[in-house]
């Protein structure tokens, strides 16, 4: 799936189909292991299965190469419905699809037909491997290096902050083939990398929220691939390909902030109608009336931002200012509407006892991942200029 592909629309009954079998899922399986999942920060492994079974690992891959092949809009709803209940599980296929577009987008055919399928059916599973101790935003500033040697390269090196690091077994990981190259993009590569020798995990991180998947160092020592494994068999495009991904990954990540905001406004709605205070609801209260008429309004105007950024990369049309504003928006909804819940539930929802205190640790995650929000605000604003200029 690339912006360019063109990808139509489910049928209505066909995507309302799709939608009601996930719902069901998160009700039955989801939901009653959220919350001692969360706490104890364990990794969901009954879920994963049950995820494979969905087809949630190929959700995006097309179906030539096993996966369902679905477009953003339905994808986004999906991620939206189930972040309302548990962002975080929503990393562990929106990850590995993020290194599954890598491979369709860039990769050669004969890469495409070896690993799609694995991919797609939860077989192997992964992420991205960009992020380095030294290297975030600015990535042209990493330094791992993988050095030429025969049919081989070799990779020395450690990356940061991978999602699915432990429990996945791929990744697509950008490195330096030309660490002298100027411009420094131009000596970045990205090659798909399995665990084996010379790959091993660091240590897992700790984090405030975006519990259950794991999130850990990643650890290159004289780990040797064959050539084969370089992504479209060309140096040089790392940088291209690794951000080339970014309208939908911005797209995932904005329908995990909808999601946060609407769970949020659901849970906080909910309570405010029972909660009473001076002989009424608290939803009654003109200062709570308040809070849930801006918190439905941020969740609707994001939901709206996100679909409206995925149906353009559907039509195959350009859209990383529209996923961009969507992302921005969309995470700063999930952080004001979290907290703003919290308030509505009192010292309830200060407790582990209350799902909003989840939702409040998740939140903030949403506006990090696929560039941060002021790198969001500031790209949207050079695109603005750029198609805006003064007359
Ligand atoms: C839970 C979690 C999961 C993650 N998963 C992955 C993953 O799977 N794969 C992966 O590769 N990475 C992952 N990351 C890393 C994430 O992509 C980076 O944290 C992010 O890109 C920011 O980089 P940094 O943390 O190095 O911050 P820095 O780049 O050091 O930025 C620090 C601050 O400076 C600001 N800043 C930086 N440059 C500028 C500028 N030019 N102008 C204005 N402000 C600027 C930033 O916005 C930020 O506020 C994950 C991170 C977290 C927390």
């Amino acid at each position: 799936m690339t912006s360019k592909t063109i990808r139509p629309a489910l049928p209505a009954e066909e995507e309302r189909q799709l939608l009601d079998a996930i719902e069901k899922w998160v009700q039955k399986s989801v939901i009653p292991q959220v919350r001692h999942h969360d706490h104890e920060d364990l990794y969901p492994t009954a879920i994963v299965e049950e995820m494979k079974e969905l087809g949630l690992f190929g959700a995006t891959i097309s179906q030539e190469y096993g996966g369902l092949g679905l477009p953003a809009s339905t994808y986004a709803r999906i991620v939206m419905n189930v972040s309302s209940y548990w962002m975080a599980i929503t990393g562990i296929f929106n990850s590995h699809l993020m290194l599954a577009l890598a491979v369709e987008k860039f990769g050669t055919e004969s890469q495409k037909q070896y690993w799609l399928p694995k991919f797609a059916s939860g077989e192997v599973r992964g992420g991205l491997a960009l992020t380095e101790p030294d290297a975030g935003t600015d990535l042209q500033g990493i330094r791992m290096v993988a050095k030429r040697d025969g049919d081989d390269y070799v990779i020395n090196g450690t990356k940061t902050w991978i999602s699915n690091g432990i429990e996945g077994s791929c990744f697509a990981l950008l490195v330096k083939t030309d660490p002298a190259a100027d411009p420094r993009h131009k000596g970045m590569s990205l090659f798909i990398a399995p665990k084996q020798e010379g790959f091993t995990v660091g240590r897992k991180l700790e984090k405030l929220g975006y519990k259950c998947i794991d999130s850990a160092e990643l650890v290159f020592d004289n780990y040797r691939i064959g050539v084969d494994h370089l992504i479209g068999g060309v140096e040089g495009q790392g940088f291209y390909q690794a951000t080339g991904g970014l309208e939908l990954g911005r797209i995932n990540v904005a329908a995990r902030g909808v999601g946060i905001a609407e769970g949020a406004l659901r849970l906080g709605a909910n309570y405010a109608q029972i909660r009473k205070t001076f002989g009424k609801p608290i939803a009654e209260h003109q200062a709570i009336g308040l809070k849930i008429g801006e918190m439905a309004t941020r969740a609707r105007a994001a939901r709206l931002l996100t679909l409206d950024a995925a149906e353009a990369f559907d039509r195959g049309e350009r859209c990383d200012m529209q996923a961009g504003m969507a992302k921005y928006f969309a995470s700063e909804a999930a952080l004001e509407n979290s907290i703003e819940s919290m308030r509505i539930h009192g010292a309830y929802g200060y407790s582990k006892e209350y799902d909003i205190e989840r939702l409040y640790r998740d939140a903030p995650l949403t506006c990090i991942g696929e560039g941060t929000n002021e790198m969001q605000r500031i790209i949207i604003a050079k695109q603005w200029i750029r198609q805006n200029p003064a007359a």
